[in-house]
């Protein structure tokens, strides 16, 4: 479904990716794990359409990315739940998921993807009309997850979406993107909680100082005694 071959992005004379490759097959949960500053978000970036690649190529579906606009890219159901959650802080619940349609004219389906997301959040439902950055950090959370969902995408990248929650939170916040999958939408996680995003994926690349340098099975790599010194806390 998604194919990255030999991607290299630079910052000015920054190499932050060197040769980055891997792919994701429709249905999968793949997760890419590694340290901070490793090169993560980048990817994730670069694949939206939010940083140039200075080489290689990036391939969903039958559509080639590289130049294409991000606007664009969700349009061909790619769509991310950004780092940090990014929700409009003072826009309400109700207006954040309105903007996760912004490029949907299908009214009947829209109405049917809010239905949705209320049953798999009924918290949002319960505050509609609340400020968005009024909202706990789980709840926004959710929400950036909901309103990501509104563009009903075939692909979603998540960056960090255990970043600064509770463990109980976090283990709900996983089982959501479980849930999520198994409902039908490919998934491509970052995560620096190895331990967890290694749980459920089916698939995972470790990425060190811009390079893929291990990829696998999840299980087998969180068994890996290299994968458990380095990321898993020995
Ligand atoms: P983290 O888990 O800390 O978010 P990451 O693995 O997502 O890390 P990136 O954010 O992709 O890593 O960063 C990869 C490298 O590129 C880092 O050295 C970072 O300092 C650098 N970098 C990222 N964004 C920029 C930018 N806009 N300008 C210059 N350098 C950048």
């Amino acid at each position: 479904m998604l194919k990255v071959e030999k991607l290299d992005v630079y910052y000015g004379n920054i190499r932050a990716l060197h040769e980055v490759s891997f792919e994701v097959n429709e249905g999968e949960i793949v997760t890419l794990i590694g340290a901070n500053g490793a090169g993560k978000t980048t990817v994730l970036h670069t694949i939206s359409g939010l940083v140039p690649a200075r080489s290689g190529s990036v391939r969903f579906l039958d559509y080639d990315l590289i130049r294409l606009a991000p606007h664009k890219i969700v349009q061909l159901g790619l769509a991310q739940v950004p780092e940090g959650r990014r929700i409009f802080a003072n826009l309400t619940v109700k207006e954040n998921l309105e903007m996760g349609a912004y490029t949907r004219k299908d009214a009947k389906g829209i109405k049917d993807d809010y239905e949705q997301v209320f049953t798999r959040f009924p918290r949002l439902k319960e505050r509609l009309n609340q400020m968005a950055g009024t909202l706990s950090g789980g709840e926004q959370q959710m929400l950036a997850i909901g309103r990501t969902l509104m563009s009903r995408p075939k692909l979603v990248l998540m960056d960090e979406p255990s970043m600064g929650l509770a463990p109980l939170l976090v283990s709900e916040i996983f089982d959501i993107i479980k849930e999520i999958n198994a409902a039908g939408t490919t998934i491509l996680l970052v995560e620096q909680n190895a331990q967890m995003a290694l749980s459920i994926a089916n698939r995972a690349y470790v990425l060190e100082t811009g390079r893929v340098v291990l990829q696998g099975d999840a299980k087998t790599l969180a068994d890996s005694e290299e994968v458990r010194k380095a990321y898993l806390g020995g």
